[in-house]
Order: structure tokens, then sequence, then C-alpha cells
């Protein structure tokens, strides 16, 4: 099995990369915006209103994302208080034109006003990967599940070797009926570049994992072929923002719950 130090050392060269990548972009898309921007003053054309609109609209979407790449790379997220309501409504709203007629979705929040000192973007990523894989693992249909809650975790969850402490924690959990995935699957799920799809990047996961892990949380996935997949990504809620966790990840479980 691929050593902690070698998956370290290779996800260092990738947020190298990301971060090179991510500073050309940003400076690309500034002007981009500013054209956006300008064509806005055009009021009496609706056209050039609407392209300006579209234009800035992409390019702040862009900046964003090239900003979660950075902090990504960078690993140290900025933080401020999260309301999982407001996180999932816009959730719903980004994953609108992704979700199949066949495929139902549904969410729920316990309690209702449930909030979380985090980094906003890079748990709405986690949550749009989750989603987006569940979406793909049911090309027949079936039932798509986000959901969040507190959750006290103790030492037997938190098996030997993990770097967590005994705690409260924030669950975002993702759950689907779709294929499952097999032994070797789960065994390479966080390798970079893995995916079984054709048009897939394999960074889905990978990503998860280090937004997670910024954040001192862990990760833990069960999996039945045939049955379905849940994912339950686990955030400390102890008041002062634990140091990031070099590698938090639960064993993958091959059973349901
Ligand atoms: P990608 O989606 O681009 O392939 P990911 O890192 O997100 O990259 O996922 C890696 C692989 O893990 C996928 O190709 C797929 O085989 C598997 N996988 C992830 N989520 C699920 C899921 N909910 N159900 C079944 N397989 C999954």
């Amino acid at each position: 099995a691929e050593s902690e130090l070698m998956r370290t050392q290779r996800f260092e060269s990738l947020a190298m990369l990301a971060g090179g990548i991510s500073h050309d972009l940003r400076n690309l898309l500034q002007p981009l915006l500013l054209a956006g921007d300008s064509l806005l003053d055009y009021r009496d054309d609706p056209r050039l209103a609407r392209l300006g609109s579209l234009i800035r609209d992409c390019g702040r979407r862009g900046l964003d994302m090239v900003q979660s790449m950075l902090s990504l790379a960078r690993g140290a997220p900025r933080t401020e208080e999260i309301r999982l309501g407001e996180l999932f409504a816009a959730l719903q709203l980004l994953l609108q034109g992704s979700v199949p007629k066949s495929v139902q979705l549904s969410t729920r929040i316990d309690p209702p006003e449930l909030s979380f000192e985090g980094n906003y973007t890079e748990l709405q990523q986690c949550l749009l990967n989750l989603s987006l894989n569940a979406i793909q693992a049911m090309p027949d249909g079936g039932e798509l599940k986000i959901s969040t809650g507190r959750e006290y975790l103790d030492v037997d969850f938190i098996r030997a070797g993990e770097a967590v402490r005994e705690g409260h924690f924030l669950r975002l959990t993702v759950t689907d009926t779709g294929t499952g995935m097999s032994a070797e699957v789960l065994r390479r799920l966080y390798e970079p570049f893995f995916t079984t799809k054709a048009e897939g990047t394999g960074l889905g996961l990978l990503s998860c994992q280090r937004i997670v892990a910024s954040h001192g949380g862990m990760i833990r996935v069960q999996s039945q072929s045939g049955l379905g997949t849940r994912f339950d990504l686990y955030f400390p809620l102890n008041s002062c923002p634990a140091e990031p966790v070099p590698q938090a990840e639960m064993v993958a479980s091959r059973q349901g719950r």
C-alpha cells in the first residue's frame, strides 16, 4: 500500500501545480471581469447588458473556484460562520440542472438552525462533489439524500491511529442507492486521478479529503455493491479550531449501517 509519506508528497506536487495554474487563471479572469462590468454600462442595449452580466457571473464563479484551488494548495482555509440552511439552499440551486427526474433528492438539517465555523466554498465543494458522484452512480435513478446534524463521536468510533479527538462533530452525509463500490475502488478512492468514469478527473474525492483534513475532520465511507453508498464527513465542533490533522480518514467499511 502507498505510504502516508508518499501520499503527502504526491499531494504536495499536485498542490503546487494547482497553485501555479490558479495564479495564472486569476490574472486572466480579472480583466475579463472588468470587461464584463464595462459592458453593463451599455444599459440601452439589452443584448450587451446581458452579455455583460453573463461574463461577470461566470468570471466571479471562476474567481471563486480559483480561490478555493489556491486555498487547497495552501491548506489554510479562511473560516466563517456557516449556516447550514443557507449552504443547503445554495447547493440545491447548484444541483438543479444535474438531478435527473429519476433521482429523488431529499435534504434534512437537524436542528434547522445548525451552524458551523468553516470555509463556505470548500464545504460547498465537498457536498457538490459527493452529490454529483452519487447521481452518476444512479444511471437508472434512485434516492439521493443529503443531510447534516451534530454527533458525538467516542473513542470506539474514532479508531486507533486517528489523530482526531473524541467530541462533538458536525456531520455532513450524502447517501445514494446507486451501484456501490467494489473493494478495489474503495481502497483507491483518494488516489489522485483514480477514476472509473470515461470523463472523470479522479480528483473529486481527493479534494474532499484535503478539505475535510484541513478542517481537522475525517471521512467515513460505507458502500455495498448493488445497494449504494454513504459518505459521512465529520468536522470537529470544538471551540478553538485545532491544528489541521495531516491525514484523517476513516477505514472504509463494506457494510451498510
Ligand atoms: P471522479 O468522479 O472524477 O471519477 P472521484 O475522486 O470523485 O473522481 O471518484 C473516484 C471514483 O470513486 C469514481 O470514479 C467512482 O468509481 C468512485 N465513486 C465515488 N463516489 C461514488 C458513489 N457515490 N458511488 C459509486 N462509486 C463512487
